[in-house]
């Protein structure tokens, strides 16, 4: 079957979650279908393979499963952007807007090396506002951001006309309206 039959066919929306009227796309049922798992990742790494991606750049939870999975194909290094408190070194924090207030996220302030290429990976994109945050964060370090790519795009919420807007390559395998 199709890519796109495969990734639809493995990924359950659960109505309602987390709150009325969200309708949540939950990736457990894509991570727990080998071939479907599979066929995610090759396609997120496919655009960067014999490329020289040097970090792999994942959001915390779900951009870790993907992003580890991306990095150990490429042979790139593993970079955790995580929610502030979790890290244990030095490290370099961004405010970010959620749907209700703000959080914090942080990396380390070594993960990346200034001039490093680095694809930046998270399993969805909504408002965008996770991802720019993150890529405020790489590029403060010195990185060169090539891409940030995930596996579903809700393009009604205009993250990729926002990260498009800051001049990152946005790669997403399927979409819902
Ligand atoms: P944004 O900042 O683009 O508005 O939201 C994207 C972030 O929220 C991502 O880190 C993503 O994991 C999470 N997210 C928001 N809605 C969903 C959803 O329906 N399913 C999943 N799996 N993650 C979501």
């Amino acid at each position: 079957s199709s890519l796109e039959e495969t990734l639809l066919g493995s990924i359950r929306t659960i109505p309602d979650y987390p709150k009325p009227g969200v309708q949540f796309r939950d990736i457990t049922t894509l991570l727990g279908n080998a071939r479907a798992f599979r066929r995610a990742v090759d396609e997120l790494v496919h655009p960067y393979a014999g490329t020289k991606v040097e970090q792999v750049a994942g959001i915390e939870a779900r951009g870790f499963i993907l992003g580890g999975a991306v990095a150990h194909q490429l042979s790139a290094g593993f970079v955790p952007i995580r929610k502030k408190g979790k890290l244990p070194h030095h490290t370099v924090r961004i405010a970010y807007s959620l749907e209700y207030g703000i959080d914090e996220m942080e990396m380390h302030e070594d993960a990346v090396k200034p001039g490093q290429t680095v694809i930046l990976v998270d399993d969805l994109l909504a408002t965008g506002g996770t991802a720019e945050a993150a890529i405020k964060l790489l590029r403060q370090m010195g990185a060169e951001v090539v891409a940030a790519c995930f596996v579903i795009d809700l393009p009604d919420l205009g993250g990729r006309a926002k990260l498009e807007g800051m001049d990152v390559t946005v790669r997403t395998l399927v979409s819902y309206e």
